[in-house]
């Protein structure tokens, strides 16, 4: 749980509708990565009548509070997930989609070279592999 994850839009000082609310909880419930469509699918099962495009406004006001990141997971959809205090990158599982997080200290100070040798300033690395499941089950 992050201190963003922790907390709800009433107590940020947001006044929302119920909807506005039911996306950003659903996020911080699911702690993970879910695509717009995903997240509609979730608040329509309490508030049927909502629509994509209020998921999506909803989404943009959330992101521009800086309580919620879009993140790029490769796979061509939009992903949202709760912006986290400390800057982390994602291991992506080509076999089974599993997504996990990792921060600078995993990359064992990869992105401080990039940093010296390219003056690259690394935000977010997308790395592809196969998750400890899947290696151990090929
Ligand atoms: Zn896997
Ligand atoms: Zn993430």
């Amino acid at each position: 749980m992050t201190h963003h994850a922790t907390r709800t839009l009433q107590e940020l000082g947001y006044r929302l509708t119920p909807q506005r609310t039911l996306v950003w909880d659903q996020l911080r419930e699911d702690g993970g990565h879910l695509t717009a469509e995903e997240l509609c699918r979730r608040v329509q099962s309490q508030f049927p009548h909502i629509n994509i495009s209020t998921i999506y406004r909803t989404l943009e006001l959330l992101v521009n509070l800086g309580l919620v990141k879009e993140t790029h997971l490769g796979s061509g959809g939009r992903h949202f997930e709760v912006e986290e205090e400390v800057p982390h990158h994602h291991l992506v599982c080509e076999k089974c989609g599993r997504v996990e997080h990792v921060h600078g200290e995993d990359l064992n100070g990869a992105d401080t070279a990039l940093l010296k040798t390219r003056g690259f300033e690394l935000h977010d690395a997308l790395l592809f592999g196969s998750c400890s499941a899947c290696a151990t089950t090929a």
